[in-house]
């Protein structure tokens, strides 16, 4: 009998999995519904991989149309008992689901660094903003607030009020498989909705470990069966769910081209959408700017989580006379980026999530050098390394170049330079995306100009800060084709719940709005 010695990456990986209870090479089921697991989804098995080796994690028994239904269905039969919650209590729940993730936090850091691939302190910084977002949902709890109007009508009463809408359908992308869901979920449930999940089949466990956490806090409560999870491919789970008119609101994360697709699904049963869609970033570095600032955050924004943030930096703006001068030092900090295994403390950047996002990344450069691009750092793929692991790449890009246009998911950054702050901010609104943007200068005028009208046509203007790595008490999100959607912070509460206005008439008469007449017995 022969014993296997375990490698310390196999070690590594039981432990992780292990934490919730998985295991290397199982069969996991990917839906849930009703607080539980359901024992036999309908959709195929499909397999997950560590992006650090290329092997399979685990595969995942997958969601069938009618797994889909019976989730919707589930979330509806929780709603009816969850919209009469007062909302106080409901954001009682979302505090005791905040302190879910608080205890498992490291627990599930390592999980979304193995099987995301993103490096460990940026994974907990994931885990952090869902705990962040529970806390800002708690205090909304008690804020879901409507107002009152003055009405032309004598003895009458005019107030908006704001009530539960139903099960919201969340879709998700791989890149943040835990805090974009969480920023829709805490907040719906505080509104006193139920969810349908269909996360990323990229990140299948990790949407695995968060809804053990999920019916672990909420069993026995009046929440549970509030969240129910449908794994599957996009074009057949996620469409199942687009299309179910029992879904008044599906809040889609992911491509500019899913949007396109939840924008005509929904449309045509006359759903909401929130859309929170592909960025293409720009940060502008002016002459008068602090370069060292500027600098870490541009290698963060361009670098950090290996490119696969919807507000990576994409595109580097510099004013002329700095430009020489900031790509030495842009390209000296490239050098100390350390690749490898992102559980490791020295890591700073990861792989990327899959073999097509490696293809993406060769496509996308070469397409760029084709177009008239000069790759001035990097570019390579580190086959060497096994999994999923590429270099870091700056490419000297012409504005012109129709490829400058698109988002390629990978760790390129375009640079250009300008010679006036106008013809920035021209260059960095020029793309059809309108995330984040950030400004570097110490120049208080030039800081108002980014800031106003006629500045940064995106959601998010930043001066001397990145594009990348967003506070939760702001509402996220972008124009143009990345879709118009907010979440998180400020008033994006509203967008989980229906507005109703009331008139109340506490007279004897009744008088007509605009002073119509209409005189019957
Ligand atoms: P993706 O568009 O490939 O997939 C996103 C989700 O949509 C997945 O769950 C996928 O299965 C699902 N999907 C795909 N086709 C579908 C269909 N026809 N019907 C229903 N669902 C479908 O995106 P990705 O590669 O997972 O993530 C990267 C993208 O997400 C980037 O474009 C990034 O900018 C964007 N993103 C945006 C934000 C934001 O807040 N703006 C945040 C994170 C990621």
């Amino acid at each position: 009998m022969s014993t296997k010695v375990a490698t310390g990456r196999e070690t590594k990986v039981n432990e992780i999995l292990g934490a919730f209870a998985l295991s290397p090479g199982s069969t996991v089921s990917g839906v849930a519904y009703g607080g539980a697991f359901a024992t036999n989804p309908a959709g195929a098995v499909l397999d997950t991989f560590d992006p650090c080796t290329g092997e399979v994690l685990a595969h995942i028994q997958t969601a069938g149309e009618s797994d889909v239904a019976r989730a919707v269905a589930e979330g509806e039969k929780a709603f009816v008992r969850w919209r009469t919650v007062p909302a106080p209590q409901r954001g009682e729940i979302v505090r005791r689901l905040g302190n879910g993730f608080r205890q498992r936090k490291e627990d599930l850091a390592r999980l979304i660094s193995l099987e995301n691939g993103k490096i460990l302190t940026e994974a907990r910084g994931e885990v952090q903003e869902v705990i962040d977002i529970c806390d800002l949902a708690v205090g909304q709890s008690r804020q879901l607030f409507g107002k009152e109007i003055a009405s032309e009508r004598r003895d009458h009463r005019l107030i908006e009020q704001w009530h539960p809408l139903g099960v919201v359908g969340i879709i998700s992308a791989f890149n943040f498989p835990v805090a974009v869901p969480g920023w829709g979920w805490a907040l719906a449930l505080v509104c006193g909705d139920t969810i349908a999940w269909k996360p990323s089949s990229l990140t299948p466990l990790i949407s695995i470990a968060a809804q053990k956490i999920y019916h672990e806090v909420t069993a026995g409560t009046d929440a549970e069966g509030a969240f129910s999870l449908v794994i599957g491919r996009g074009g057949a789970v996620g469409e199942a769910l687009l299309a179910d008119q029992r879904v008044p609101l599906i809040q889609a994360t992911g491509s500019c081209a899913l949007g396109e697709r939840v924008s005509a699904a929904v449309a045509r049963r006359s759903a909401k959408a929130i859309l929170e869609l592909g960025g293409n970033n720009a940060v502008v570095v002016l002459a008068d700017a602090d370069l060292n600032l500027a600098t870490r955050a541009v290698v963060f924004g361009a670098v950090g989580t290996a490119g696969q943030r919807c507000t990576s930096t994409r595109r580097l703006i510099l004013q002329k006379p700095i430009a020489e001068k900031f790509l030495e030092r842009l390209t000296a900090a490239y050098r100390t980026v350390s690749i490898g295994d992102p559980l490791e403390a020295q890591t700073l950047m990861g792989p990327l999530i899959s073999s097509d996002a490696v293809n993406d990344y060769r496509e996308g450069l070469a397409e760029m050098q084709k177009q008239g691009g000069h790759v001035i750092y990097g570019g390579s793929v580190l086959d060497g390394k096994g999994g999923y692991f590429v270099e870091p790449a700056i490419v000297k890009s012409k504005a012109d170049m129709p490829i400058v246009r698109e988002e390629v998911f990978a760790p390129i950054l375009h640079v250009f330079e300008v010679d006036t702050i106008e013809e920035a901010i021209e260059l960095s609104n020029s793309v059809p995306q309108g995330l984040s943007s950030g400004l570097f200068t110490t120049n208080l005028t030039s800081a108002e100009r980014w800031l106003s009208a006629t500045g940064s046509d995106c959601g998010i203007a930043n001066v001397n800060v990145g594009t990348s790595g967003a506070e939760i008490g702001g509402a996220f999100g972008g124009e143009k084709a990345t879709g118009g959607g907010r979440q998180a912070g400020s008033d994006a509460w509203k967008g989980y719940m229906r507005r109703q206005t009331c008139t109340i008439n506490y007279g004897s008469e009744l008088p007509l709005a605009q002073g119509v007449s209409f005189p019957v017995d």
